[in-house]
C-alpha cells in the first residue's frame, strides 16, 4: 500500500479508501471479515456510507480491534442539502458514536448544497462539532463547481469527485484547483459506466468515414487497450490511472468480496505498462480534441 497526506489534516491515508455501503448485502461478522481484509493489506481509510445494522455492528467490531488514531474514517451523511438539518446531524453522531463506538470522526462527508451555504441549523451544529474536534474535517461531495463561499466558509476540509480516464478538463481543473486551496481530494468513479461498457460495445466510436478528412482524431485509437492487456483488467487499469494523479489524496473503492479488496490493492503496487500510459495520452487526447471541435460546431 502506498500513503498520502490528507489535505492540510495532518493525517495520512491509503492510496485507496474502502466504501461501506447498504448495497453491499453481509452479515455483521462478513462485514468485519472484510474490513479486516482492507486492513490486512493495508487500508487504513473507510467511508461508511450505508446504516444498516449488519454494517454498523461488523465495523464497529472491526474498527475496535485497531488504535483508533491509525484510521481514518468518513461518515458520508445521504441527505439531499436542503433537508440537512439538526436533527439529521444528531442522528448521524448517534449513529457514528453510539453504534459504531467512535469517539471522533476524521471527516464528514456532505453533499454539495448546490449554493453559498448550508442551512443555518445544520451549519452551527457542525462547527460546534468541530470546535469539540469529534468531527475533524468536513467534504464537499459535488460533480460540479462548489460555490465559492461555501469553500471560503472556513468549514470545508476536502472535496469528493469524480475522477477517471474520461475526465474532462473542467474535472481536472476543479481537483487542481482544490490542492491550491489546501482542501484534500477524494477521488471517485475511477471505472466510469461509459468505460464499463467497453467490455460489450466500443462506448467511444471509431472515428467513422464521413468525418472531415483534416479531423485529427481520424486515426486516433480508442480505449481497446482497456480490455487488450495481458494482466491487466479494464478496472486496474483504469484504477492504476486515477493513482497515478498526485493530486488526489486518496481514491475511493466499492468492493464487498476480500478478493476484490486483495485485487484492488494489489494495483497500488504496480505501475501501469509504459504502453497503457501512451494509449492512455492519445485517447485523452483525441477525446480532447472532439470536446474542442464540439465546442466550435
Ligand atoms: P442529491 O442526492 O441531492 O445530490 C445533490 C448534489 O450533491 C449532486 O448533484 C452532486 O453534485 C452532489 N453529490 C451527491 N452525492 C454525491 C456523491 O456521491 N459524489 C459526488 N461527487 N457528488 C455527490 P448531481 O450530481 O447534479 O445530482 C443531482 C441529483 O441526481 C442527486 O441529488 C440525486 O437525486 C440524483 N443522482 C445523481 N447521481 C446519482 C447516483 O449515482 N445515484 C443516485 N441514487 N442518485 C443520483
Ligand atoms: P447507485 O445509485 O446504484 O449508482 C451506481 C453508479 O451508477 C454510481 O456510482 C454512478 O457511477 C452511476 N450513476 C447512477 N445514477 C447516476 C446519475 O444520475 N448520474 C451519474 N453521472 N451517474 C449515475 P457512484 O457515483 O460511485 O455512486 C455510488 C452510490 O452512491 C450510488 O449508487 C448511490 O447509492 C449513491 N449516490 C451517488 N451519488 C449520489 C447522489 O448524487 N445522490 C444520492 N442520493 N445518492 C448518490
Amino acid at each position: 500500500m502506498r500513503y498520502r497526506p490528507f489535505g492540510a489534516s495532518g493525517m495520512t491515508v491509503s492510496a485507496i479508501t474502502l466504501r461501506l455501503s447498504d448495497q453491499s448485502r453481509l452479515r455483521a461478522n462478513e462485514w468485519r471479515a472484510l474490513i479486516f481484509t482492507a486492513i490486512e493489506n493495508g487500508i487504513n481509510s473507510f467511508q461508511i456510507d450505508g446504516v444498516s445494522p449488519a454494517l454498523l455492528q461488523g465495523a464497529a467490531e472491526a474498527f475496535a480491534s485497531i488504535e483508533r488514531h491509525l484510521l481514518f474514517l468518513t461518515w458520508q451523511v445521504r441527505d439531499e442539502a436542503e433537508q440537512l438539518t439538526r436533527d439529521v446531524v444528531d442522528t448521524m453522531t448517534a449513529s457514528a458514536f453510539d453504534e459504531l463506538g467512535l469517539d471522533y470522526l476524521d471527516l464528514v462527508l456532505l453533499n454539495d448544497p448546490l449554493g453559498p451555504e448550508l442551512t443555518p441549523s445544520a451549519s452551527t451544529a457542525l462547527r460546534a462539532l468541530h470546535e469539540r474536534r469529534v468531527v475533524r474535517g468536513l467534504g464537499v461531495a459535488s460533480r460540479g463547481e462548489v460555490h465559492p463561499s461555501l469553500l471560503n466558509s472556513g468549514l470545508v476540509t476536502a472535496l469528493s469527485s469524480p475522477f477517471n480516464l474520461s475526465s474532462g478538463w473542467a474535472e481536472r481543473n476543479r481537483v487542481r484547483a482544490a490542492i491550491v486551496k489546501d482542501l484534500a481530494v477524494i477521488g471517485e468513479d475511477f471505472w466510469p459506466q461509459a468505460l464499463r461498457d467497453t467490455n460489450s460495445k466500443p462506448a467511444f466510436q471509431k472515428p467513422s468515414l464521413w468525418r472531415r478528412r483534416n479531423d485529427p482524431l481520424a486515426d486516433v485509437g480508442g480505449y481497446e487497450f482497456l480490455t487488450g492487456t495481458q494482466g491487466w483488467s479494464a478496472e486496474d487499469i483504469c484504477l492504476g490511472y486515477a493513482l497515478t494523479e498526485p493530486s488526489l489524496s486518496t481514491v475511493r473503492i466499492t468492493a464487498d468480496t476480500k478478493a476484490e479488496v486483495e485485487r484492488l490493492a494489489a494495483v497500488v503496487e504496480r505501475d501501469l505498462p509504459n504502453g497503457v500510459c501512451a494509449q492512455i495520452e492519445m485517447a485523452r487526447f483525441s477525446a480532447q480534441e472532439r470536446e474542442r471541435a464540439d465546442g466550435r460546431h
